[in-house]
């Protein structure tokens, strides 16, 4: 089984579509599967949605997801995601908002995998970037492995030997890791908002035919997505950042 692993696709389109491509490349992927903010910042949620369908993801609901279908209000989002939420809002149409509110906050895609977009112990919120919220998420993780997004970094945390603390690890394109005993977190970073200074899309391909899992970054054309954002009358800078990676 071959699985593109994605998160933060953030309804970048040209993203979205430069990462299956890539995933497919080399031979056909059996599924995807997302750890949220399918939509908001960008300018084609309709489209993101309608793709990742048509292919049968396996998604969790990610805070930008909760916020534009009205499952979680924006007082704790930052002024622009708050404005991007605001818009995202308008241009779902009922099914497709009643799609982002049936979403689950924790998944389990396989008997080896829980998804969730933030961390088990707080899935719509926390960042996990520190040993000691690895920790946290751990002593809650019923399987060996374990997926999640949110900081738009890709990440790798291996589980320490009794007592002592987890590792983590920031992954760079090409990198793979064997899957083995070691109870493991996996992010794939983002794919429609990288925030690593690397502008280029990013995800993973999990393969336990090959007991590994492999990060990746894929060029796009984030100019097309940034003029998309600029003309659809969002924050320029949400435009920007895509140039940029942050
Ligand atoms: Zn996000």
């Amino acid at each position: 089984m071959r699985i593109a692993v994605i998160s933060d696709v953030h309804s970048n389109m040209e993203a979205l579509s430069a990462v299956l491509r890539h995933a497919g490349s080399r031979a056909p992927i059996d599924g995807i599967w997302c750890a949220g903010d399918i939509v908001g910042y960008g300018a084609e949620p309709g489209a993101v949605i309608a793709a990742l369908r048509a292919r049968g993801v396996v998604t969790v609901a990610g805070n930008h997801d909760l916020a534009a279908c009205g499952r979680m209000d924006t007082a704790e989002f930052n002024p622009l995601a708050a404005t991007a939420v605001e818009w995202t809002a308008k241009q779902l149409s009922g099914a497709e908002a009643a799609y982002l509110r049936g979403l689950p906050l924790v998944a389990t895609p396989a008997p080896q995998v829980t998804i969730v977009h933030g961390t088990l112990q707080h899935p719509e919120w926390e960042y996990l970037l520190e040993p000691a919220q690895a920790r946290d998420h751990f002593a809650l993780q019923e399987t060996p492995y374990s997926i999640v997004g949110h900081t738009h970094l890709q990440l790798l945390i291996e589980e320490g030997d009794a007592g002592a603390p987890p590792a983590v690890r920031a992954m760079a394109d090409g990198e793979r890791h064997e899957l083995g005993e070691r109870r493991l977190i996996l992010n794939p970073g983002g794919v429609g908002q990288p925030r690593d200074g690397d502008p280029r899309a990013g995800y993973m391909l999990y393969d336990d035919g090959a007991a590994a899992v492999s990060w990746h970054r894929v060029e796009y054309d984030a100019a097309a997505a940034a003029a998309k954002i600029e003309l659809a009358g969002l924050p320029p800078f949400l435009a920007r950042r895509l140039l940029i990676g942050r």
